[in-house]
């Protein structure tokens, strides 16, 4: 329950409730604006705690802090000594798992299963990940021949940029905020993070973290608040910060392009997606509906990566249709701490409003519902939680709403095609360009359709397969850059060239 979970938290300012605190220079604080907010739970909507929200004092007292570190201790350290830190960073996230796994679910209300495996480990692994790929990296050297004997030696090197803005949304707090503050510390930048106003506790529990391994004050710093004319947008907008790193929303994306171009910062985004799934008729049935109903409506569906558009060969159509159908139905709701569990709630109330407000919208433009489409009744206190069905339609046009704008709720709408050319043209008909998944046994069907592909990740025969050196970003509207291994080299450090005449 929320009270057992308040229990075994041990999180930055003491009492029952677990508050928020900034983290700024090595110091926990509640700020000095004296205004904050609510933090409850999307499980009964009970009370977690209050959020302090940061202006523009607490932002700058944050940036000014993470340059001083630049300038001080932190700058000063060896690569070796930079990433023994972050492996230590990484040993203790592990040592507190539990305190960890306590905040990211009060936060989000995700399963304990979910968040076990994949928020929490790879929180930590985002850390060692980055320290062993910096450690290991050379950079490109050329001979440049001038004729007559003479010539000049080129050779790169890469400095940290500076203050990063860390800008984190709520679905998955700890992987995400740490995916983007592994790298820039690894390349020896600081950083100040705004996590997202839905979920402020995993990000504050890092600073104890921080303080107990001797990462120098200064070097990682937490502000909370809201995004515009707030937290965020002072944030980005501080001319002391060197380069902004945002996942979240396309249109926020936008928003913080526009605060980014004072002073021309660099920016590295990864935004909203429609991903759609092509199931073709020589799939393997099996793993096509196992992986489906994974990336449609695991963490309640929202995930940037999931699958709310699915594209059905005509002759397996009924079949596949059915059998999502019924695990879709099979899916539990429940608690984080009940290992049945399968789905949390979504985020929060507001979230829901959003989602319901799409199941409406799919009836007026003409779904057929397969399964789901409300709001289930869930026992006791979990009725007032923001608990929403899984939910499948058919029967949309492909210029429906519905079809074409992210709804991040546990959803999808199933069509179906006739040739190979007809699912490729309709996968990429949208302006994001995420991900996508390939259910195919034909090699070469899978070559040629993942080549066509407008996204950065194409998965074929799989969903969420990670490997934490490859690039990892968007296409069209889904971002701009790429994160992973030494992808994320090119947005943490400058790369200046030294010519030396021979
Ligand atoms: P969001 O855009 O609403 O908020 C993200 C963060 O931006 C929050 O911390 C928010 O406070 C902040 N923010 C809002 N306005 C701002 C402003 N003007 N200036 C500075 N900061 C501002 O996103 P969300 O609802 O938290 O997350 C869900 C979205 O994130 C979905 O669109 C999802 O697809 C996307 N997402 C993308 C990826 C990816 O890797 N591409 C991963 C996860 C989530």
């Amino acid at each position: 329950s929320v009270q057992a979970l308040h229990k075994t938290m041990q999180i930055g300012l003491d009492g029952a409730r677990r508050d928020a605190a900034h983290f700024i220079n090595g110091e926990f604080t509640q700020g000095t604006t004296g205004k904050s907010w609510e933090n409850r739970s999307p499980l009964d909507n009970s009370l977690i705690g209050r959020v302090p929200e940061g202006g523009r004092a607490e932002i700058d007292a944050a940036v000014t802090a993470a340059q001083a570190a630049l300038d001080g201790p932190w700058g000063a350290l060896t690569v070796g000594q930079r990433t023994d830190l972050l492996a230590a960073v990484a040993d203790e996230i592990t040592n507190r798992f539990d305190d960890f796994l306590a905040a990211e679910c009060l936060d989000t209300g995700k399963p304990y299963g979910l968040a076990s495996h994949i928020d929490i480990p790879r929180g930590a692994a985002n850390f060692k990940m980055f320290a062993d790929t910096v450690k290991n990296i050379s950079t490109e050297t050329f001979l440049l021949e001038q004729g007559g004997g003479r010539s000049a030696l080129n050779y790169g090197l890469r400095r940290p940029k500076g203050v990063i803005a860390v800008i984190s949304p709520w679905n998955l707090p700890l992987l995400l905020m740490t995916w983007k503050v592994g790298p820039a510390l690894a390349c020896g930048n600081t950083v100040v993070v705004k996590p997202s106003e839905e979920t402020p506790l995993t990000a504050t529990l890092l600073g104890e973290v921080m303080n107990k391994v001797g990462v120098p004050r200064g070097v990682y710093n937490v502000v909370h608040g809201l995004g515009p004319q707030s937290a965020g947008e002072f944030l980005t907008q501080h001319p002391g910060v060197n380069g902004i790193t945002f996942t979240g929303e396309t249109r926020t994306g936008e928003a913080i392009m526009r605060q980014a171009a004072l002073g021309v910062r660099q920016v590295s985004f990864e935004l909203g997606g429609k991903n759609p799934a092509l199931v073709f008729a020589d799939c393997d049935l099996d793993a096509a509906v196992e992986g489906t109903l994974r990336s449609a409506f695991s963490n309640c569906g929202q995930v940037c990566l999931g699958t709310e558009r699915i594209y059905v060969e005509r002759t397996i159509f009924d079949a596949f249709v059915a059998r999502l159908k019924a695990g879709a139905e099979a899916l539990k709701l429940g608690r984080p701490e009940d290992p049945a569990t399968n789905l949390g709630p979504l985020v929060s109330q507001d979230h829901r409003d959003k989602v319901l407000s799409y199941y409406r919208l799919a009836l007026e433009e003409g779904a057929t519902l397969v399964t789901g489409g409300r709001v289930p009744d869930m026992p006791g206190e979990l009725a007032n939680g923001a608990w929403i069905a899984p939910t499948i339609w058919t029967g949309l046009k492909d210029d429906a709403r519905v079809v074409n704008e992210e709804i991040f709720g546990p959803c999808c709408h199933i069509r179906p095609f006739d040739t190979e050319e007809e699912a490729v043209r309709l996968a990429n008909s949208t302006p994001y360009g995420l991900a996508a998944a390939v259910w195919t046994q034909n090699l070469s069907r899978a070559h040629r359709v993942a080549a066509r592909m407008e996204v950065g990740i194409c998965w074929v025969n799989s969903w969420f397969l990670r490997d934490l050196r490859t690039a990892f970003g968007g296409a069209k509207q889904s971002g701009i850059g790429r994160e992973g291994g030494l992808h994320s080299l090119e947005f943490y450090t400058e790369l200046s060239n030294v010519c030396i005449q021979l």
